[in-house]
């Protein structure tokens, strides 16, 4: 195998993938990079037809459920890393449908590690979720590293699973793997079905606002670009077999998280009144309470930290979907 990195980047096509992808293809030259994704109805290729003419980019229309189609794309590509995103991400469609997150998720993690195992010499970053380690009440201390998992719903039990395979894959195999642990991402590009989404399109378009139950439910929100970087340093610098937690310490409730949201859109005028437009809905089944990360590990062995300012990148997310959507 050459010197030359012949980087793979699964679920390229998907909200946080594609800004990922966007980000190496032009920071990274020198790298060759392959974006993958079976372009389901979560993702949208439009988000990275600007890299078609790079010459470092290469798109492969693939379902990671595929074992076959994923172990000859490693041999006929020869690919050096991975890192991983491509899963069906959506909680909710989770409790409709929990199967196709095991498929997906964890055999498609399955399939994409024995394809790395056969010609790989470089590095497996497996991109996963704070949701792997359940609830908090209100008092507990944040999710650290060294927390036990203890998923809730089928996608973060699908999420858990298929990071339990990275790091079996490490330990048995020794692959050179790393794990992260983001919390909420928010910012442009996202799938209308996530909460921020929700709430910035029900009031541009005068729709009513769902909240699960009374909204009491806590969620600590980073912004994506923050995420992207993050990913590139933990890629890079993380150490064999590690995990590390990204987070914003940025806890906000969904409610207050709402009237935030609608006082800029009146601020902006976007929406006169977008607060009569909130509508409380039987809370999702399993709903966990608060998520909260400690993200010391990464700030303090690789200097990461969110840059990103929660109500400059809000508004100028809610820019973004009033200058896209606005019907
Ligand atoms: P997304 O749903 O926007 O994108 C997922 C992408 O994966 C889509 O483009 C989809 O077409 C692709 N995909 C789905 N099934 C596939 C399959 N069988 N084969 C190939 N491609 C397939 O998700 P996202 O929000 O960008 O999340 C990306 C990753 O980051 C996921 O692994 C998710 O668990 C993780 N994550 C997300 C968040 C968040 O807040 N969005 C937070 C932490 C971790």
């Amino acid at each position: 195998m050459s010197d030359v990195k012949k980087i793979l980047i699964t679920g390229e096509s998907g909200f946080i993938g594609s800004h990922l992808i966007k980000h190496f293809v032009f920071k990274y030259p020198h790298y060759i990079i392959h974006g993958l994704d079976s372009l389901t109805y979560a993702s949208n290729k439009d988000l990275t037809k600007d890299l078609i003419a790079k010459p470092n980019y290469f798109f492969h229309k693939i379902d990671i459920r595929n074992r076959h189609e994923v172990l000859d794309f490693f041999i006929n590509h020869q690919i050096s890393d991975v890192i991983h995103l491509a899963a069906e991400s959506h909680v909710d469609n989770s409790i409709a449908n929990p199967l196709i997150f095991a498929e997906t998720n964890i055999l498609g993690t399955i399939n994409l590690l024995d394809g790395f195992k056969q010609v790989s010499s470089g590095r497996f970053h497996h991109v996963s979720t704070d949701e792997v380690y359940g609830d908090l009440d209100i008092n507990d201390r944040p999710f650290d590293e060294n927390f036990a998992y203890a998923p809730n719903s089928p996608y973060s039990a699908s999420k858990a699973s298929s990071d339990h395979f990275v790091r079996a894959y490490y330990k048995t195999y020794g692959l050179d793997s790393v794990i992260t642990n983001c919390s909420n991402n928010y910012g442009p590009h996202q799938h209308e079905e996530k909460f921020i989404p929700t709430i910035i399109m029900s009031i541009l378009n005068n729709h009513s606002i769902p909240i699960y139950g009374e909204g009491n439910n806590i969620r600590d929100w980073l912004y994506v670009q923050d995420h992207v970087e993050a990913l590139d340093i933990v890629f890079h610098n993380g150490s064999k077999g590690e995990t590390y937690n990204i987070g914003a310490n940025n806890e906000i409730s969904n409610l207050d998280l709402v009237h935030h949201i609608c006082n800029i859109c009146v601020e902006k005028k976007y929406h006169s009144n977008p607060k009569k437009l909130i509508s409380f809905v039987a809370d999702r089944l399993g709903h966990d309470k608060r998520y909260a990360i400690n993200y010391s590990k990464i700030q303090e062995q690789l200097s990461w930290r969110p840059k990103f300012d929660f109500q400059t990148a809000l508004e100028s997310t809610i820019d973004w979907y009033a200058t896209n959507f606005q019907s």
